[in-house]
């Protein structure tokens, strides 16, 4: 299917237009007087539509009416609040495909990936439903007598997430189901390169929000990085700014953010590896690394960037995993059977060639791909050969996160040895054995083996669920969003101390008697 036929299914399905606005305040902002973007598709560098971007101006509106919404929202009961986002899952459900296909088209995903992508929206709201009539706290003890204590979990405002091109609506969805569960308003500024997906979300999420008569909870700012999200890095009133994207970029609004005592969770870029030990199921093994490694064109921050072998089975393993290297489709994602799709841009695929160079440089041999892909009739889409490298765990380029699909592959003697070129990494985000080695797989999960914070046996470093806390240790930023505990970062904990008494007893049995 080519683009023109795929737009035409979705693009009024999706009420998006040649030109769209991307500043959703209560309201859409108007298209006239504001500067615009354009929006391509990777797939064949044709232009998908266009997208105004956000003044200094609309960003303060979109800020106003955060706070106005915060002040109504907030005292709505949690389990009210759930229910619509219940509804927000049901209504993305109706546009599983059309959305998927979106995604497909702006940021390259294969259309199994792009409705995965949706699906993922669709399980946090889920989720948060549940959690809704959970926002448990603690019941403390009081060493006063007739005193009670316990700790209550309160809405945090409106909060700011700031999200990649790569997980263009799921991340947003991670964040926003949560926050508004929780009681929060979320204002969201997406990643330029995803900004259609992110207006066609907002639309679908409002309708819903409107029908159940509530104020704006979801907001939209789309515009550059370096001005939407300095505005709202430096901006007090949004007390949490939840980050995803580059280290560099993180490490920029931690800065920020901290200036100003706020909140982050930083969900930065990863370098995964996955160790293959020498008792392994070797098809198990050959699916998950090759999963890992090639699905999204290497761009997850899951994605398996190093492979570190056992000795004992490296040459066969290799050998079979160069095999699926060569075979993989790579093309058209709305093609069935294709795997691999385009890099996102074609900057990406020079940081892909360069790294590549590099690596060589640094005493790597090239043992597949690399290359540019030519597509035919797909020309101006950015497409590469993923490429298999073996390399010594002390180069630098092994020690980077490349956005692309280039695997590493490096020996090991022993587990311990393994997982120290595990971790000599400075990223900590996802991780990955396979074995049926038990204390191989146990060491790997004692205090010494993987220090990330995904741990997988048997499993690809990619492919999260959404039931579990999602982040990483080390320059991956330490945040952790999605399931588990993680809503306690949406909302502020209060510590509550109820005296019902005849008396004031004090506390560590200090008197203060003024009479
Ligand atoms: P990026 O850092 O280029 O952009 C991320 C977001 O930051 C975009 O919305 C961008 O517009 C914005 N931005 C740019 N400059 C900014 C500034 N000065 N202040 C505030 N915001 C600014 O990242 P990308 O290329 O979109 O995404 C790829 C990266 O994201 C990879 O490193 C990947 O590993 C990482 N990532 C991490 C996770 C995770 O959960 N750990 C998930 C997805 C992606």
């Amino acid at each position: 299917m080519n683009i023109t036929e795929a737009k035409k299914q979705i693009m009024g399905k999706l009420e998006l237009d040649d030109v769209n606005s991307g500043i959703f305040y209560g309201e859409w902002a108007k298209i006239e007087g504001r500067d615009t973007m354009v929006s391509y598709s990777p797939i064949d560098g044709s232009q998908i539509a266009e997208v105004t971007m956000a003044t200094e101006g609309d960003y303060q509106k979109v800020l106003d009416r955060a706070q106005e919404s915060f002040k109504i929202w907030r005292d709505i009961p949690a389990p009210q609040r759930g229910l619509l986002v219940k509804e927000i899952g049901n209504e993305l459900r109706k546009y599983k495909t059309a959305l998927g296909k979106l995604v497909s088209i702006e940021v390259g995903k294969t259309i199994v990936e792009g409705e995965g992508e949706v699906q993922e929206m669709i399980d946090i709201a889920d989720f948060a439903l549940g959690l809704s009539r959970q926002f448990y706290g603690l019941t403390i003890v009081s060493e006063r007598p007739h005193h009670r204590m316990y700790e209550q979990w309160l809405p945090l405002g409106s909060i700011g997430v700031i999200t990649s091109f790569n997980f263009p609506c799921a991340v947003w969805a991670w964040n926003a189901m949560i926050a508004a569960a929780a009681g929060d308003i979320c204002v969201w500024k997406p990643s330029s390169k995803g900004a259609l997906i992110a207006i066609a979300t907002t639309k679908i999420v409002n309708r819903v929000v409107e029908k159940f008569g509530y104020p704006p909870l979801f907001f939209l700012v789309v515009g550059r990085g370096r001005e939407v999200g300095e505005w709202m890095a430096n901006d007090p009133a949004l007390p949490l700014i939840s980050f995803t994207g580059s280290i560099p970029t993180g490490k920029r609004i931690a800065e920020n953010v901290a200036k100003r005592l706020g909140r982050t969770i930083l969900e930065l870029g990863g370098n995964n590896a996955a160790i293959v030990t020498d008792q392994t199921d070797m098809t198990i093994a050959l699916r998950g690394v090759a999963f890992g490694a090639l699905a999204t064109a290497g761009q997850r921050c899951t994605t398996t960037r190093r492979l570190i072998l056992h000795q004992a089975i490296y040459d066969e393993f290799l050998t079979k995993l160069k095999n699926i290297f060569e075979k993989v489709k790579i093309g058209n994602p709305l093609e069935p059977g294709v795997l691999v799709g385009p890099l996102i841009d074609e900057k990406a695929v020079e940081n892909h060639l360069n790294a590549i160079q590099q690596a060589i440089h640094q005493g790597g041999k090239l043992i597949f791909g690399g290359e540019k892909a030519n597509i035919p009739g797909l020309e101006n889409g950015h497409y590469v050969i993923p490429a298999l490298i073996e390399a010594n765990p002390d180069m630098d380029i092994v020690k980077e996160e490349t956005f692309a699909p280039i695997l590493y592959v490096m020996k090991y003697r022993t587990i311990e040895e393994a997982l120290e070129i595990h971790n000599n990494v400075p990223q900590g985000l996802s991780s990955a054995i396979f074995t049926n080695n038990l204390r191989d797989e146990e060491y790997f999960l004692s205090p010494s083996g993987s220090d990330c914070g995904i741990a997988n046996a048997n499993t690809s470093t990619a492919g999260a669920e959404i039931g579990g806390a999602f982040g990483g240790e080390k320059e991956t930023g330490g945040g952790r969003e999605s399931g588990s505990d993680a809503w306690k970062n949406y909302m502020r904990r209060q510590t509550v101390t109820i005296n019902y008494g005849k008396d004031l007893p004090l506390s560590q049995g200090v008197k203060f008697d003024i009479d």
